[in-house]
């Protein structure tokens, strides 16, 4: 495999080793002792690391990146606010309802919201609220999702190890130590697009299910999506069942659509949570959604608490109303998705060329890159992809100036930015990647 790592980087990481574990301050940043990269500046669709190689950038942080690093149309308002106005008081603003107004003129399923710091926050958020509505515990997971790093959603289905032959189901196992036996208690996992699993679980369960949490696209999963049956079947179980719908929108809200996934499906859930895109990387996440489930907050006996010391502090809320009036006022997102479908097709003249049968998955603006035969449906199947062909091709493709996570659970994130960059160049290097990667 090519190494990525260079002087600088190895330097830092070396120091880092002394400070903190694994070298990094969050464990997916660490890609081994010769890969994990340091970065010293970002703008446009570009990051510079710190031994000033220059990367076209498909990870975009995970996704946050919606218009381009270092946007001046948010940075501006950022700043303005800072030096005019302060960060927080620990006291409401008029931003707070103002954001709130935009993000309901582009999503009219919310008709109350409220904000957290971070996705994980958002979906605690959430959850809580829904379980506050509807007095039960019980909450439904898809396997191949994510939903944040707190001890209830650091549950997976170990597809891994699974063997289909003398398992019913793939085990479920913890991320990893520290999360107790405990908070495995109210979670079911189903695979995505599967009914009678769906069926299953209600049979089972029914009357005691809070909620369904799941990423109608996967995020977490190589963009490998719902069929709109499949939503649809969840929507009504949810119904016939008081079961809260929550959709995860924390990668595809204010990306996939100005109005996320249940633009594009068409389909209202109970309750969402947004984060990323909204702020085009400052740090700002949101929940809502029924007026009648989110009034639930409340000091009322019986009622949900919910706020932090942080939460609608003004560096995010004006970062997200910027960020989400360019959204809403200009075509940044028609534009996302012509170039993510030209990217597709550079791609797949590449993979073509070396007779690779591959095949996309999700919507143009954050797709998946899955080498197989047939559009995963769910994460099983996707463990049936070649995925250490895509990572060793990822890898290569770093090494050229590149960027994007090497693992094909991460989508291709595209940003407004990415409009000027040349795809001639991109074929070039896809090319020179997948012909290394074959031989690797
Ligand atoms: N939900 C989804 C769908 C996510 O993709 C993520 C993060 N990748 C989270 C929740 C957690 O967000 P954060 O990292 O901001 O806590």
């Amino acid at each position: 495999m090519t190494n990525i790592k260079k002087p600088a980087s190895t330097s830092l990481l070396e120091k880092a080793h002394t400070h903190m574990p694994l070298g990094v301050a969050d464990s997916y940043r660490y890609w081994g002792e010769d890969n994990t990269v340091f970065v010293k500046s970002m703008k446009g669709c570009q990051i510079s690391d710190s031994d000033d190689q220059v990367f076209v950038d498909f990870r975009l942080a995970y996704g946050p990146i919606i218009l381009g690093y270092r946007d001046n149309r948010v940075d501006e308002q950022v700043i303005r606010c800072i030096s005019e106005r302060g960060t927080i008081s620990g006291f409401s603003t008029d931003l707070d309802s103002e954001v709130v107004s935009l993000i309901k003129s582009l999503c009219p399923n919310i008709e109350k919201m409220r904000f957290a710091n971070s996705g994980t926050e958002a979906v605690i958020g959430a959850v809580r609220t829904a379980r506050g509505f509807t007095g039960r515990n019980k909450v439904v997971v898809v396997e191949g999702g994510f939903h944040g790093l707190y001890d209830e959603m650091m549950w997976k289905s170990d597809v891994d190890n699974w063997d289909s032959n003398t398992q019913e189901k793939p085990e479920i196992i913890p991320f990893g130590a520290g999360i107790p036996e405990s908070t495995r208690e109210h979670q079911e996992s189903v695979p995505l697009n599967d009914f009678a699993a769906i069926d299953d679980v209600f049979a089972r369960l029914g009357d005691d299910i809070a909620a369904i949490v799941i990423e109608p696209i996967m995020g977490n999963c190589g963009s490998i999506a719902a069929t709109q049956e499949y939503m649809q079947k969840l929507r009504d179980i949810c119904d016939q069942h008081g079961a809260m719908l929550i959709m995860d929108e924390v990668k595809t809200g204010f990306r996939v659509a100005k109005g996320g996934v249940q633009e594009l499906y068409g389909i209202k859930a109970d309750l969402t949570t947004y984060a990323k895109a909204m702020g085009n990387g400052y740090p700002v996440a949101a929940f809502g959604g029924r007026g009648d489930v989110m009034d639930k907050i409340s000091f009322d006996k019986g009622g949900v608490t919910h706020g932090g010391t942080y939460t609608a502090n003004m560096i995010a809320l004006s970062a997200a109303k910027a960020t989400l009036t360019v959204l809403k006022e200009t075509d940044a997102l028609a534009t996302i998705n012509k170039v993510g479908a030209d990217i597709q097709q550079v791609l797949s003249r590449v993979f073509d060329k070396f007779g690779i049968e591959h095949r996309f998955a999700g919507p143009d603006s954050m797709f998946g890159v899955h080498f197989g035969n047939e559009v995963p449906q769910n994460y099983r199947d996707w463990k049936k992809t070649d995925s250490e062909l895509y990572t060793r091709f990822a890898f290569n493709l770093i090494a050229n100036g590149v960027m994007l996570e090497p693992d094909s659970r991460e989508p291709w994130f595209i940003c407004e930015a990415h409009k000027d960059m040349d795809l001639n160049w991109l074929e070039e290097v896809a090319n020179k990647a997948m012909e290394q990667a074959l031989k690797d």
